[in-house]
């Protein structure tokens, strides 16, 4: 026999797609050819695997080889299909009888000595193996635990080539993932250690129930950094579709901790403000890296001193947030990321950022519109809650710790969560945040004429933009929501007016 195929698994973006692995053996010049569309990394493949096979003791067959990966129209990255074309070379060469692996997808980098190592993407690759009908997969030692997490598959983990072999050949076992039974730690900060700050404590949990973007504006001491951070501490746990959709884009990132567990809690990224466009959006060669909007995905992206990101950093994140999607442009076909996260930024009120705040700032006001104004287009147009914080008075830190804690804030936002997405499923949206302006204006979720005088008001007077209008209602929804009350009334409007623009605090 001098033809042999087997099953691997390729990826684009987060998508795994099936590729067949062939190779055929024919009489004529040895010498190696690789068809199917392979980046540079697929020929670097054909040294590695030869090294390989040579190394773990196997004959390297010196005939014509011409190996082929399809479909041919998938754009293939990276070292990923190593393994699966050094068990087609053996099988077809005649060394190897390919029938235990019939069925098998098999995924893996190879050393030059013949270990088998960890790839980027094995979840998402394998859960693409298991729609498409595979039952059986064999992944490297190190990513087998995060294989184990897909329901409904046999996995196997190899350190090596010749352990593979020898499993082909005489029935030697594979490895087996390890069990993780363990409860999952509860981790992270807790809202029980803010001491004061009750707008801030506020304006987070009005932000996690409604799903609004945040701004935290005051002066440093004032508690924003600790605030960002304990807000995935009160969002709801992932449901099993979005803990796999997380768990899938840290796989990619190569970023999945060890033990391989479902990324069950809302994930929080605070990229540095000197982060670059591709450490935010995604990019890289070979097959792109998700980037920290990616890897915030349902969860809480967090920019801190956000006014000193460079424009272009800032401008990057306008379409995402939009979207709820990164499209990365490629030379070969493009890569699709999900991006769905909450923002939350935290500026100082002007750029001497002098702790005591306002009375000591030395900035000419000219200085200090411009610097919050780098926010301005891109960011602030689509924040609902600016709240602005003063720095922490001594009696406030002193006074004993005796706050709610994340779980009992969690509590409240969930039940607020929950009504108003059964509130909004007629329009097939969950949060507040997503609700799109004429339908909050009109029946039958308009609010009656006495409950937002104020606002219209305000309107009347320019002194409130039109998509200022909508965010405050959109606020008031959540107040309500919180409170546990079917409609917002006059004094929701005006604590979301407060919120919204740090009046009257
Ligand atoms: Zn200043």
């Amino acid at each position: 026999m001098s033809y042999a195929r087997v099953l691997c698994v390729g990826l684009v973006g987060v998508e795994g797609h099936l590729v067949e692995v062939e190779a055929d053996l024919a009489p004529g010049l040895p010498g190696v050819v690789i068809s199917g569309l392979p980046d540079t990394a697929l020929h670097e493949a054909r040294d590695r695997v030869r090294a390989a096979v040579v190394n773990s003791g196997q004959r390297w067959p010196n005939r014509r080889i011409t190996l082929n990966l399809l479909p041919a129209t998938l754009p293939k990255f990276g070292s990923t299909f190593d393994l699966a074309i050094a068990v087609a070379l053996l099988g077809g060469s005649g060394e190897l009888p390919l029938l235990p692996l019939d069925g098998v997808a098999i995924l893996g980098e190879l050393g030059l000595d013949g270990a088998v190592r960890p790839v980027r993407g094995v979840l998402p690759m394998v859960a693409a193996a298991a729609r498409a009908g595979i039952d059986r997969v064999i992944v490297p030692v190190g990513n087998a635990a995060e294989a184990a997490v897909v329901p409904g598959l046999r996995v196997r983990g190899v350190d090596s080539l010749h352990r593979l072999v020898c499993f082909v050949r005489d029935g030697r076992p594979l490895i087996e993932p390890p069990v993780d039974d363990a409860p999952e730690a509860v981790t992270g900060p807790d809202l029980a250690d803010v001491a004061g700050q009750g707008l801030g404590r506020r304006a987070l949990e009005v932000a996690a129930a409604g799903g609004h973007h945040l701004a935290l504006i005051g002066p440093p001491g004032a508690g924003k950094t600790m605030l960002a951070e304990r807000l995935p501490s009160i969002l709801p746990t992932l449901d099993d579709a979005a803990a796999l959709e997380v768990t899938a884009l840290h796989s990619v990132a190569g970023l999945l901790p060890a033990g391989g567990r479902l990324i069950r809690r809302p994930p929080f990224q605070a990229p540095h403000h000197t982060a670059t466009v591709p450490s935010i959006v995604g990019g890289g060669a070979g097959l792109a890296r998700p980037g920290a909007i990616s890897l915030a995905h349902r969860g809480v992206l967090f920019l801190d001193e956000a006014p000193e990101f460079s424009k272009p950093a800032l401008e990057a994140l306008r379409q995402p947030l939009e979207h709820g999607r990164v499209l990365l442009t490629r030379s070969r076909g493009g890569a699709e990321y999900p991006a769905r996260a909450q923002l939350v930024l935290a500026a100082n009120p002007c750029p001497c950022a002098n702790p005591a705040g306002d009375d000591r700032c030395e900035c000419a006001p000219a200085a200090r519109r411009r610097y919050l104004a780098r926010l301005s287009g891109p960011l602030l147009d689509r924040i609902d809650l600016q709240v602005r914080l003063q720095p922490m008075r001594a009696a406030e830190l002193m006074e004993p710790a005796a706050h709610e804690s994340s779980a009992v804030v969690a509590v409240r936002v969930a039940a607020a969560r929950e009504a108003a997405a059964e509130r909004w499923a007629a329009l097939g949206r969950r949060l507040n945040s997503e609700i799109p302006g004429p339908n909050l204006r009109r029946a039958p979720w308009r609010l009656p004429n006495p409950v937002t005088a104020d606002l219209r008001a305000r309107l009347d007077s320019g002194s409130l933009s039109a998509r200022g209008f909508d965010r405050v209602i959109r606020l008031a929804w959540t107040i309500a929501d919180l409170d546990g009350r079917t409609q917002p009334d006059k004094k929701d409007i005006a604590e979301a007016i407060t919120l919204r623009t740090g009046e009257g605090t």
